[in-house]
């Protein structure tokens, strides 16, 4: 979803440790070891080796992992215990239609691997076929939509949002896509490594077409005319650092609007094939110039181009759930090539991710009752409540900010929603129709629930209970539409919370990760909706004018770290993160002042307060990157890289100097001038 601010790249996860409890003995648990921090390191010049290179020389990339690190070891911890509940309920005679029954179901499925390889790809043949019997446009375009009722989306996208100036409105939004890199950046930079990107995927392509049969050197002229119309469809994509500006994004039009515009694609047929309901008040179309060029590709690419287009598209898309051949051929190239990863994951683990996705709250059910404690909610409520304080004293005091904009952004602040572990009100998946298999049926039926489940919420009224993560993710989200923070039970573990640790662990651990989603309603981005979700300018033009200037401190200093030796963060495209894990560390301290613990200024172990706090934030972000997923982080996420996320931020901290007698001479030392001021 474009919205939805995330906290970190997410990795499809599943999560169970319960938190951990002190031993009967209870006083030699520690929540931090101080023998983890790496003395070879001055934390004024390095603060996250300092804090986080023994664990990283502990915790190696695992062989079919191209990163590593404490958001992966949550996961890999759970992992297992989630496969026991999926093994579980395959071994149990359910009743029939019951979520036990379609978990099980699913998981027979996706293990039979005597099925899946005797099977090759003939479960999806009637689909190649009907891409075969393409003659017409309107041929193409009733295609295209069947396909976008399942998992692959060949031209565009579609997604089901609220509209961003009226909130309580839910709309279809399309959305630029059919790129089979990850973005357009990949069609045109012309470094040695993306032409050798662009080289694997022409023979990606070429071997995709001859695993169904198709001759070499037909396979390669297919290959070829891909990259022809996807280079094509590259030029007219918008950029990704404008699609970060929502006023952008945003073009509310009725369908005969639309057509009007790109005459050549028969909507009326792409939204009936989609079985959507009827848009009584328009839609959104994100990239109008996108649009606008795929009409014109409709009448100069030829249909048998659009056929080939269409054919790799969805064999590639279905390829992770056919046999060996095509599993391993998707995993050359967009995990061996494309990230550097050596090895596949074991089956059970792809098959349990994949479940995530198809039946992930009926997982989620089962998951709470061994990994979420209703302690733990009430720890992080009061937090939230405190945070979200500390946030309102800072506004007041703000000296760059004008009464009538700080009244505002206190009456956003002051109305954010909470959601803490998992859903009040659990999915129904009754229409989810799962069964034996074959799997990559199972996982189009899922694909399918999914696509309809929420075209059903066009132009009904929002449901604030939804959930936009599953509970077993570790991971959190800021969406502005409903000014609201979540965060899911899986994330509610050490690092990140402990409930036997200091509040200056916590505080500086999970505290500043809702400290990051509170400030994404702040962020370059976030602010420019209101407290009801709007997108709507609330600001002074004056206010405008130093919020701009002041995130153009933080743009200049990303641009200025350059993790690879020919790439650096963008700091353009990164600012709405940057921004919040400065304002979430800054929040999070504030409130952490307020504490009893704080203001007692006991030492553990040797460590202040102040330098605990610290402590707690470096080492969620403890972890690593293989140099090839480096880039396609550098090349498509919005995050900075977790060093920088650490050592970018705290530079920017006056108490982190304080904490640790940082001055001139150290190396990550930032004269007083030169640092970034915002929340
Ligand atoms: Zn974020």
């Amino acid at each position: 979803m474009k919205k939805i601010h995330l906290l970190a790249i997410t990795f499809i996860t599943l999560t169970i440790v319960s938190c951990k409890k002190k031993t009967a003995e209870g006083d030699d648990y520690k929540a931090f070891d101080p023998a983890s921090l790496d003395s070879t390191y001055k934390p004024g010049d390095d603060f996250f080796e300092f804090i986080n290179a023994k664990w990283i020389a502990a915790h190696p990339i695992p062989a079919d992992k191209s990163s590593y690190g404490s958001f992966h070891m949550l996961d890999d911890n759970s992992l297992n215990t989630l496969r026991k509940t999926m093994e579980e309920a395959a071994a149990t005679k359910a009743e029939a239609g019951s979520n036990t029954k379609k978990v099980g179901d699913f998981w027979t499925s996706g293990m039979d691997t005597v099925a899946i390889e005797k099977a090759g790809y003939d479960p999806i043949k009637p689909t190649l076929e009907q891409i075969n019997a393409i003659a017409t446009t309107d041929d193409l375009i009733k295609t295209t939509a069947s396909l976008h009722r399942t998992f692959t989306f060949p031209l565009f996208l579609n997604f089901v949002t609220q509209d961003d100036k009226n909130s309580a409105d839910v709309i279809l939004t399309l959305w630029q896509g059919g790129l089979g890199l990850p973005n357009r950046d990949y069609y045109f930079l012309t470094d040695a490594k993306t032409q050798q990107n662009r080289q694997d995927y022409l023979t990606h392509i070429k071997n995709v077409f001859m695993l169904i049969g198709v001759d070499e050197a037909t396979a390669q002229a297919n290959a070829n005319t891909i990259m022809g119309i996807e280079t094509k469809m590259a030029e007219v994509s918008m950029k990704k650092e404008v699609m970060r500006d929502p006023n952008a994004v945003y073009h509310k039009m009725q369908v005969s609007e639309l057509s009007a515009m790109t005459p050549n694609i028969n909507w009326n047929l792409y939204f009936t094939e989609l079985k959507t309901p009827e848009f009584k008040t328009g839609l959104n179309v994100g990239q109008p110039d996108f649009f606008k060029g795929m009409n014109d590709l409709m009448k100069s690419v030829s249909i048998n181009d659009w056929k080939t287009y269409m054919t790799y598209h969805f064999v590639d898309g279905a390829s992770d759930y056919l046999s060996s051949a095509f599993v391993n051929e998707g995993f050359d190239f967009h995990s061996r090539k494309m990230n550097g990863v050596d090895q596949i994951k074991p089956r059970w683990k792809r098959v349990v991710e994949t479940a995530d996705f198809c039946l992930g709250e009926a997982l989620g059910e089962e998951y709470v009752k061994v990994a979420f404690s209703p302690e733990s909610k009430q720890r992080m409520l009061e937090m939230v409540d405190n945070i979200k304080a500390a946030l309102g004293e800072r506004i007041n005091t703000l000296e760059w900010m004008s009464d009538s904009t700080k009244l505002q952004a206190q009456k956003k602040l002051s109305t954010i929603m909470v959601k803490i572990g998992y859903p009040d009100k659990w999915r129904d998946y009754s229409k989810l129709q799962i069964d034996n298999g074959p799997y990559v049926i199972n996982v189009m039926h899922g694909a399918e629930f999914e696509a309809m489940r929420n075209f059903d919420k066009i132009g009904k009224p929002v449901d604030k209970t939804e959930w936009g993560m599953t509970p077993q993710t570790v991971n959190a989200y800021y969406n502005p539409s409903n000014n609201e923070i979540v965060f899911p039970a899986a994330i509610l573990q050490p690092p990140f919370f402990d409930a036997n640790a200091d509040d200056a662990l916590n505080y500086g651990g999970i505290g500043a990760v809702i400290g990051h989603e509170i400030t994404h309603g702040f962020d370059d981005q976030g602010r420019l909706y209101d407290e009801s979700g709007n997108l709507k300018l609330w600001w002074t033009e004056d206010d405008n004018t130093k919020f701009t200037q002041r995130a153009g401190v933080v743009i200049s200093q990303f641009n200025s770290y350059c993790p690879l030796d020919s790439l650096c963060i963008n700091g353009e495209y990164t600012l709405g993160e940057n921004i919040a894990d400065f304002g979430g560390i800054t929040i999070a301290y504030q409130a952490y002042t307020k504490t009893e613990e704080f203001k007692a200024g006991k030492s553990i172990d040797g460590f202040t307060p102040q330098q605990r706090f610290f402590i707690g934030f470096g080492r969620i972000w403890a972890g690593q990157y293989k140099p090839d997923a480096m880039r396609t982080q550098l090349m498509t996420n919005v995050h900075s890289p977790g060093k920088w996320r650490v050592n970018g931020t705290v530079v920017n901290v006056p108490q982190w100097y304080e904490a640790w007698g940082i001055k001139e001479g150290d190396k990550m030392y930032m004269s007083e001038d030169k640092r970034a001021m915002i929340w």
